[in-house]
């Protein structure tokens, strides 16, 4: 399980198409808590996920930094796993220092605005936490991606590598597939891994 760490103001803009993105690896689990959760939600809920999650990413905007909830579930992580916490994916809003716990920690990125934040930021955040995610995962894993057509076709062909999607972001185009169904041309966008 990846826990998603992050102020419910952000989720439209970064955690949705963050998750998506993530979860286009079938393997890939997200928890994403529920807006406006109450104590006994994070007890019962937030709290069980935390435990068992082996990775947790952390939208660490301008608004997060203020949220309670967030730094509640920092807290917990660094508490629970001390000193061997779970991998921690740091992605920062500019201007927003890591305080505690979170110096220590790699800013994986840095948008510039939360609120306005374009779409090349956001694919290359995307990019940057699927790598470092993938980094994590044994080599002896297989992973899948899930490919989708418009008509609604899914299939799920092997994960090609980091290097080779590496390669194809260098040539700046995009994976292509055939759709079985509709015969169309699927285009998969090799930073975010989402279908078009
Ligand atoms: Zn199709």
């Amino acid at each position: 399980m990846i826990f998603i760490s992050h102020n419910s103001d952000d989720r439209e803009k970064l955690v949705l198409p963050l998750v998506k993105s993530i979860e286009s690896i079938s393997e890939l689990k997200t928890f994403v808590a529920e807006l406006n959760p109450n104590a006994t939600y994070l007890r019962n809920k937030i709290v069980p996920q935390l435990d068992v999650c082996w990775a947790l990413v952390l939208l660490f905007t301008r608004k997060a930094s203020k949220s309670q909830w967030v730094n509640q579930e920092i807290g917990f992580v660094a508490k629970k796993w001390w000193p061997n916490p779970p991998k921690v994916i740091l992605v920062l809003e500019q201007g927003i220092k890591p305080k505690a716990f979170l110096e220590q920690m790699e800013i994986v990125y840095t948008i510039d605005s939360a609120d306005t934040v374009e779409e090349t930021q956001m694919e290359d955040m995307v990019y940057k936490v699927l790598c470092v995610l993938r980094k994590e995962i044994p080599q002896e894993i297989p992973l899948h991606l899930r490919v989708n057509c418009s008509c609604g076709f899914e299939k799920e062909i092997p994960l090609p590598s980091q290097k080779k999607i590496d390669g194809i972001i260098e040539r700046r185009i995009n994976m292509e597939f055939d759709c079985e169904r509709c015969n169309k041309r699927i285009y998969v966008n090799p930073k975010t891994l989402i279908s078009s």
